[in-house]
């Protein structure tokens, strides 16, 4: 039972609003004079009855949260306290995803929105030694036309490092939207060398992630769990190297699994998934990174299981092979290490000349 803390991973899947701290989250409405939905700060996000839950109740709180930020100032302090909460948990690399959009407003638009967010990625990752990208994000409930100047902003700033964008998405409710209208802002951005990473897969089953499997050639799936439904597709994605950003406690907080024991993680690491567990958006679900591994060993992964799906975060990040190599190296070490429950000899003496 070693610390999984500890334990170096990849984070991602991860949105910027959802990124906030509650505290932080407060403290942007009040200096504003915003009233927040109780929801959102009564910590209560984990008893909420199963149905209650669903993507409705969900929206309208990341809406009332998304609303306090509004400067660069903002902005800035959600991706350094994003970068200093992974650093906490062990993270190595971390590729949050933002749709500029929402911000441009108070900031001056798409470009100095995005501009902000990657230059404050670069701050924080030479400071917290979190290596921290970025994922351009379109939104399903606006124009597929939008999308594509997106991937055109997003495409000038693509790299693999930190404060580069690394990926474009497609985010919200998977159930808007015709697919396919997508494809052209997908193509523009693999053109550019961004790595295709849309959502799909959670709130809808194998017919849609086919859909977006075909449409948008994705190199990860935000979620994909509910391939588990069709085994045919399964292999597909596996053969194919399509990685799955699991996220466990945000499938439980939408009702589409009932309870984390639910979540088909073990169906999918048995066909060979390349699997990446994410928090998706821990202001809502009150549950970080290292939760989701800590689910892991609760539903009996042991310690090299977990490692394994840690380099699986490493591998499939957009990170540079040289990185990622570092990072197995580390992942390795944190496996060879005693494990400090099951060998009782690994505890260290009390030190008799400690004061
Ligand atoms: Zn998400």
């Amino acid at each position: 039972m070693r610390d999984l803390q500890a334990l170096p991973k990849a984070h991602l899947h991860l949105h910027f609003t959802g990124s906030m701290r509650v505290s932080t989250l407060k403290d942007m409405a009040q200096s504003q004079g915003i009233r927040l939905p109780e929801n959102l700060t009564d910590n209560t996000a984990l008893q909420v009855p199963a149905d209650q839950r669903g993507w409705f109740r969900f929206q309208r709180a990341y809406d009332a949260a998304r609303k306090v930020v509004r400067s660069e100032e903002a902005m800035r302090r959600i991706v350094r306290e994003a970068a200093e909460d992974e650093a906490r948990e062990g993270s190595k690399r971390l590729e949050i995803q933002i749709d500029p959009t929402s911000y441009a407003p108070f900031v001056g638009g798409i470009t100095p929105a995005l501009e902000i967010v990657l230059d404050e990625a670069t701050l924080a990752s030479r400071d917290t030694g979190v290596q921290v990208a970025i994922v351009v994000a379109a939104s399903r409930l606006k124009h597929p036309l939008d999308a594509r100047i997106l991937a055109r902003l997003a495409a000038k700033h693509a790299g693999e490092g930190a404060g580069q964008v690394v990926g474009f998405g497609l985010s919200n409710d998977e159930r808007r939207g015709n697919t396919p209208e997508w494809a052209g802002a997908f193509d523009i951005a693999r053109k550019a060398g961004l790595a295709s990473v849309p959502h799909g897969g959670e709130l809808l089953g194998p017919e849609h992630i086919r859909d977006i499997v075909t449409a948008l050639k994705p190199r990860r799936l935000g979620h994909g769990v509910r391939a588990a439904e069709d085994p045919a597709l399964l292999e597909y994605i596996v053969d194919n190297g399509i990685a799955l950003e699991v996220c466990p406690a945000s499938n439980v907080q939408l009702g589409v699994y009932n309870s984390l024991g639910d979540v088909p993680l073990r169906t999918l690491l048995k066909a060979g998934a390349q699997i990446a567990l994410g928090a998706d958006d821990p202001l809502l679900f009150l549950s970080r990174l290292t939760d989701q591994y800590e689910n892991a060993r609760k539903l009996g992964l042991d310690d090299y299981e977990i490692s394994l799906l840690a380099h699986s975060s490493i591998s499939a990040s957009l990170a540079s092979p040289s990185d990622k190599e570092r990072w197995h190296d580390e992942i390795d070490a944190w496996l060879a290490a005693p494990d400090p429950v099951s060998d009782p000899a690994s505890d260290p003496e009390p030190d008799p000349h400690a004061a």
